[in-house]
């Protein structure tokens, strides 16, 4: 579970096409990153696969399922994003049950999932606070929280870190990779911070203006850059 397939993906605003006749596979496992200039197409491409935005032509499949015209309920992701908006009135617990819990959950299966869940983020002791008594990197933990405990088969990121400090961005990038590691689960990720994107990624997807500039691992895009545009943006001796 996990593979995503694009096959011949256009998104129209009106009369601008925003993205142009993306073609991609993603492997079951695989951690994927957009990245590109602001307005290249990225949160639009992301917000197509998790089903928020609508495909103007072509085709996306999950595990070999077509979900082109599927709400983003029947998708099976998770995304995270920048602003990560949490109930202030409910615990770091409550929180990351919510989901489950509107989903008919009891609350004996939310509350082992949220455990499980905040094990993996360390976020043990906080279980009872309420979101003003985080941090910023423990709020952003919750938010990610919130999506493991349904179990996704692939998560979608969009410049989950772009809110935070240096330092904690660091942290949290740090954080992201455990995650992977620990789960195996596919994720997509979406910066136009070149450092995330080399350190993560195991495969890159450069974009320009709604295209695919070119497709690699960061070895490869950083020592093969297909043309200037990749090299200036990767930041390759070129
Ligand atoms: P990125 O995430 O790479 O910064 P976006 O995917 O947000 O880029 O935007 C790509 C292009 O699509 C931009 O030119 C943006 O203005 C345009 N765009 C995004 N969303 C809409 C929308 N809802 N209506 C019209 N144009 C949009
Ligand atoms: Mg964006």
């Amino acid at each position: 579970m996990g593979a995503i397939t694009l096959k011949e993906v256009e998104k129209w605003f009106g009369e601008a096409q925003v993205i142009k006749g993306i073609d991609l596979e993603i492997s079951d496992g695989e951690f994927v990153v957009f990245v590109g200039p602001s307005g290249c197409g990225k949160s639009t491409l992301l917000r197509m696969i998790g089903g928020l935005e609508d495909t103007s032509r072509g085709a996306i499949s999950i595990d070999g399922r077509d979900v082109t015209d599927q709400p983003p309920s029947k998708r099976g992701l998770a995304m995270v994003f920048q602003s990560y908006a949490l109930y202030p009135h409910m615990s770091v617990a409550e929180n990351m049950g919510f989901s489950l819990k509107m989903a008919g959950a009891p609350e004996a299966e939310w509350r082992a999932k949220v455990s499980a869940a905040s094990e993996i983020l360390k976020l043990d002791p906080y279980l009872d606070r309420r979101p003003k008594d985080l941090s910023g990197g423990q709020r952003q933990r919750v938010a990610i929280g919130r999506s493991i405990v349904r179990d996704p088969t692939a998560f979608l990121f969009d410049e989950p870190l772009s809110n935070l400090d240096a330092a904690l961005r660091v942290e949290m990038r740090l954080e992201i990779a455990r995650l992977h590691r620990k789960l195996h689960r596919t994720m997509i990720y979406v910066t136009h911070d070149q450092v995330e994107a080399m350190t993560l990624a195991d495969r890159i997807v450069v974009l320009e203006y709604g295209r695919i500039a070119q497709v690699g691992s960061p070895r490869e895009l950083y020592e093969r850059p297909a043309n200037l545009f990749v090299a200036q943006f990767i930041g390759s001796p070129k």
